[in-house]
């Protein structure tokens, strides 16, 4: 697998239907990253010139950018299902009515972006007219998505998009997928030179964000920690709250980017205590964004994105007394290297690169596969 940063050269405006995650309203913070990867796609590609039309359920909002509401049932979270689990579908699903619109609306665009981690997507791909260009957003979960991943890549080559190495590699056809990383709008989040004494944890609240290891390792550090995030698990949090009551934390809700970054710019570090394998962490580049340190387990989206020493410090996973000893060394990150790090790597323009040139590859194979087809006939 490649991490593409070739630049494509001038691709044609294209019209573009981005179908978001079905798990929740955008701008709920259900959908995790989702949103805001979704976000900065559409408006890096009309700042380039396409056209784009965004689907989302009911209720819908994203700062600047119109949204065609799609009624429904949400769609249940995957991430804590066992392998095995089967596909679920409510009655009256948002996902096949937005798709249904899909169907209906197809003509008048040049290629569909799926951003939903959900099976009907990548069923319904063959069946339609239009290329599916599908932005995986987590890493493999059961063996029902995988089956219907590969089968896709299979049949639609290069079609798969993913956003960091390790999260390819969780997947049996990882070699294939494209690592298209993420990117910001810079101008969004300001640089603070000058912390004060607080460490931050920024996510949705649920089990496999390991919240509790960031607790108890801000706690043995001494110094507070403060939240934010969609509490996505209610149950959990409480948990959480009961087993910690002498521990110095705070949960601040879900703030919007531009409340969040004034938030998070102010604290020391960033803990990132994922059990899983994060495909990448949002979080993690809008701390850097900020000049905030990275403190991650050494696995999934973040061990790629923070270089050990410079941008912040990588632990063993799941040791919270690594945590504990990287804390201890916050004050040797220099902060501007943190920000040069987002700069350089995390741009919307270096992000919008790779996102076109995997575009225009997906339009190049789906319009030769069409003339070989006719050749055929
Ligand atoms: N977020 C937010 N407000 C908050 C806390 C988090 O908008 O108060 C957003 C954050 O910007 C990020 C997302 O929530 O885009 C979390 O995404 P991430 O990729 O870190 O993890 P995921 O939820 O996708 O597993």
């Amino acid at each position: 697998m490649v991490m593409d940063r070739s630049h494509p050269g001038v691709l044609p405006p294209l019209t573009l239907l981005l179908l978001s995650t079905p798990v929740g309203a955008l701008g709920s913070g259900l959908g995790g990253g989702v949103e805001l990867t979704l976000r900065n796609i559409a408006q890096e590609l009309l700042q380039r010139g396409h056209s784009i039309r965004i689907v989302g359920p009911l209720g819908s909002k994203l700062p600047g950018l119109e949204v065609q509401p799609i009624a429904g049932e949400l769609q249940p979270t995957a991430q804590t299902q066992d392998r095995n689990a089967a596909i679920v579908l409510p009655q009256n699903a948002v996902i096949a009515n937005m798709w249904t619109y899909a169907h209906q609306v197809q003509r008048e665009f040049d290629l569909l972006i799926n951003f939903a981690y959900d099976w009907l997507p990548f069923y319904l791909t063959p069946f339609l007219q239009r290329p599916v260009a599908h932005l995986v957003s987590m890493g493999s979960l059961t063996n029902a998505m995988d089956q219907i991943i590969e089968q896709t890549i299979t049949r639609f080559p290069g079609t798969i998009g993913v956003h960091s190495q390790a999260q390819a590699a969780t997947f049996a056809f990882g070699d294939q997928c494209r690592c298209l990383g993420n990117g910001l709008d810079l101008s969004l989040y300001d640089f603070r030179p000058e912390p004060q004494r607080f460490l931050a944890w920024v996510g949705r609240i649920a089990p496999e964000k390991g919240i509790e290891d960031a607790i108890v390792a801000a706690a043995t550090a001494g110094l507070p920690l403060k939240i934010w995030g969609a509490m996505s698990d209610p149950g959990y949090w409480q948990r959480v709250c009961q087993e910690y009551p002498q521990a110095d934390f705070t949960y601040g809700g879900f703030l919007s980017t531009e409340d969040l970054q004034r938030e998070l710019g102010q604290s020391r570090g960033l803990l990132m205590t994922p059990k899983w394998v994060e495909a990448f962490g949002n979080v993690a580049i809008e701390a850097l964004a900020c000049g905030v340190p990275v403190i991650a387990y050494r696995r999934g989206g973040p061990a790629e994105i923070v270089e050990h020493g410079k941008s912040g410090w990588l632990v063993e996973p799941d040791q919270v007394a690594g945590l504990v000893a990287a804390i201890q060394q916050l004050d040797a990150i220099d902060r501007r290297a943190c920000r040069q790090r987002a700069e350089t790597h995390y741009s919307m323009t270096a992000m919008g690169d790779r996102v076109e040139a995997w575009l225009a590859d997906i339009l190049a194979s789906s319009r030769s596969s069409v003339h070989s087809e006719n050749a055929t006939v």
